[in-house]
């Protein structure tokens, strides 16, 4: 704008410089008219006084010359670039009256005392005198300064025009200046609002993520570098909130491996403090659930002569029962029978109890001890947290299983007589003990059969140790027929049992001795091809009296046996009526 606003003041000063120049040369030309003019009347005066043509060379020159320089100062007149003003047409009109008052002055003044001089120099002189040809002169001076006059006003316009142009140039100029600092202040304090609430934005949302909001998103506004921090910041503000997620997913994966953790010590620990695979399976039924969510299962164990696999755990509502161990394909390859992925895998030979999705064989030091098998509770594969845990929970399983087994046997050995199988004498004080406490508390009878194979020795001595081993074997079978349902068996030693007997009356225990006496006089007994002949027993019967012992107990019983060997063996005595007197002593 300045620019434009100084192009139109130049414009117009060099428009005026133009024209002053024009003007100059124009009064310059007059002026030069003029001199023609005086130059002619100067030349004629002389030509007049003297008379001599000599004196007219100033006048021709002069005339030859004026209207050349009259036609110039008209063609510059008339060639004004911005067209004919009014001053123009008054400049050439006077220009023109002064062509025509030099031609009258030459026609009726000049011509005629040039020729009158030569003939009638008195006429000549008359002209001159009448004043005819300096009114002329003087008429023509009038013309030329009124032209000067018009030309001095005209430059003066020009000037004063100028000036104010040039005034009013500065003022604008100034104006356009204050105008121009006012705007860049505002816009200043505009731009520097924006930025300072683009920032401000900017630093509540970085706020705002610091303090763990999320979809922090800055709105894509304002100048293209602003919109590009705000569209950096959005980025960052998204790959930090993927951060925190992942961060967070495996901050919870980790808290749910030490929750596993913790689970997997703790079932250890119980595990540890179990003293048999029941009290085991106990704790295990609590703790499976927990450490497999979401899951249904059983734990199933080989049994002693590893054909089936007996349920020692089951949860999730599955009601578990054996199966054939030979038709367990995970036990077969040794490998875990994935459930719910692609593979070649038929179907459980065995039928297990539950789709079997995940089939987990158990083993401890090169020994199979048995299989988990899980199937998920919803869907198809088992959920994610139970597989995280099942790795750790199946080595910790297999090692406590294994330890519990090792126990178990080695506890059987110790309570267990090797020939027969029932319970040895430690084992039978042990129970006996129990047994009273029980009775005594529940106030329920307990008895006790103590019986003895008759003549065992001459069994021995006539057939031999074997033979009489044979015998022994039979009567723990016998005998563990008797107590599958109710009892305990033992051999506390030799050819000697004792039989506990809790709840039972003296009655009903007398009857099951009897019973047992009956079945073995009727036993026809061979041994490597040799008949045995008739075993027989004696048994005594006795019934736990209302403050009785384990000892009393015993001993009556003892004596109930010897009544029988006394009064002639294969048969059942109660004890002597004094014996049970001091057994309720
Ligand atoms: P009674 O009718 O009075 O009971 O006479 P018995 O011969 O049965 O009694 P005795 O106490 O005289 O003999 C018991 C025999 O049992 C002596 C012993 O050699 C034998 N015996 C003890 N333990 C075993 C064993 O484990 N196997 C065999 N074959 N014999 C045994
Ligand atoms: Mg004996
Ligand atoms: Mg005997």
């Amino acid at each position: 704008m300045s620019f434009a606003l100084l192009n139109l003041t130049l414009n117009a000063r060099v428009a005026d410089t133009e024209q002053v120049n024009r003007t100059r040369a124009q009064s310059s030309q007059l002026a030069s008219a003029f001199r023609q003019v005086l130059d002619m009347e100067a030349s004629l005066r002389g030509f007049v006084i003297v008379g001599r043509d000599e004196y007219l060379g100033g006048y021709r020159t002069a005339q030859a010359a004026l209207p050349g320089i009259l036609g110039d100062l008209r063609a510059q007149v008339a060639r004004n670039p911005a067209g004919l003003t009014p001053e123009d047409r008054r400049s050439l009109a006077r220009i023109d009256r002064i062509g025509a008052l030099a031609t009258r002055w030459q026609q009726e003044i000049a011509q005629p005392e040039i020729n009158l001089r030569r003939t009638q120099p008195g006429a000549a002189q008359a002209i001159v005198a009448s004043g005819r040809g300096k009114r002329i002169v003087d008429a023509i001076r009038t013309e030329v300064d009124a032209y000067g006059s018009d030309q001095t006003a005209r430059l003066r316009a020009a000037e004063t025009a100028a000036a104010l142009q040039l005034r009013r140039l500065r003022w604008m100029l100034l104006g356009l200046g204050l105008f121009v600092l006012l705007a860049s202040v505002a816009l200043t304090l505009t731009l520097s609002q924006w930025l300072t609430r683009a920032l401000g934005r900017l630093s509540r949302a970085a706020g705002d993520i610091a303090q763990g909001a999320r979809g922090v998103r800055l709105p894509l506004r304002g100048v293209r570098d602003l919109q590009q921090v705000a569209g950096a910041f959005n980025t960052m503000s998204g790959q930090l909130e993927e951060a925190r997620e992942e961060a967070a997913r495996r901050a919870e994966a980790l808290a749910r491996r030490n929750a596993d953790m913790t689970w997997l010590g703790e079932l250890s620990d119980w595990m540890q403090a179990a003293r048999s695979l029941e009290e085991g399976a106990d704790v295990l039924s609590r703790a499976l659930p927990t450490l497999l969510p979401g899951t249904r299962g059983v734990l199933k164990l080989h049994n002693a002569s590893r054909n089936l696999l007996l349920p020692l755990v089951s949860w999730g509502g599955l009601e578990a029962s054996y199966q054939p161990a030979e038709g367990c394909w995970a036990l077969r390859r040794g490998e875990t029978r994935r459930g719910g992925e692609p593979s070649f895998a038929p179907p459980c030979l065995s039928g297990a109890d539950a789709p079997c999705f995940s089939c987990i064989p158990l083993f401890s030091h090169g020994e199979t001890l048995g299989t988990l098998q899980l199937s998920p509770q919803e869907g198809e594969a088992l959920p994610a947290a139970a597989q995280q845990t099942l790795p750790a929970l199946t080595r910790q399983l297999s090692l406590a299983l294994a330890g519990l087994r090792l126990q178990e046997r080695l506890r059987q050995q110790t309570i267990r007589d090797p020939l027969t199988g029932l319970f040895n004498r430690r084992h039978l004080e042990e129970q006996l003990v129990q047994a009273v406490a029980l009775a005594h508390s529940t106030a329920q009878p307990l008895s006790l059969i103590a019986l003895d194979v008759d003549h065992f020795k001459r069994l021995n001595d006539t057939f031999g140790h074997d033979a009489g081993d044979a015998v022994l074997v039979r009567m723990g079978i016998a005998l563990r027929d008797l107590t599958a349902q109710h009892g305990l068996a033992t051999r506390p030693g030799g050819e000697e049992f004792t039989v506990i007997l809790p709840g039972m009356s003296l009655d009903l225990a007398e009857t099951l001795a009897e019973t047992l006496r009956a079945q073995v006089a009727g036993w026809t007994l061979t041994h490597a091809g040799t008949p045995l002949g008739q075993i027989t027993l004696s048994l005594g019967v006795a019934e736990l009296a209302e403050h009785g012992t384990p000892a009393t107990l015993t001993r009556v019983a003892d004596e109930a046996l010897y009544l029988a060997k006394r009064s002639g063996r294969n048969r059942v005595c109660r004890p002597p009526t004094a014996d049970v007197a001091l057994a309720r002593a």
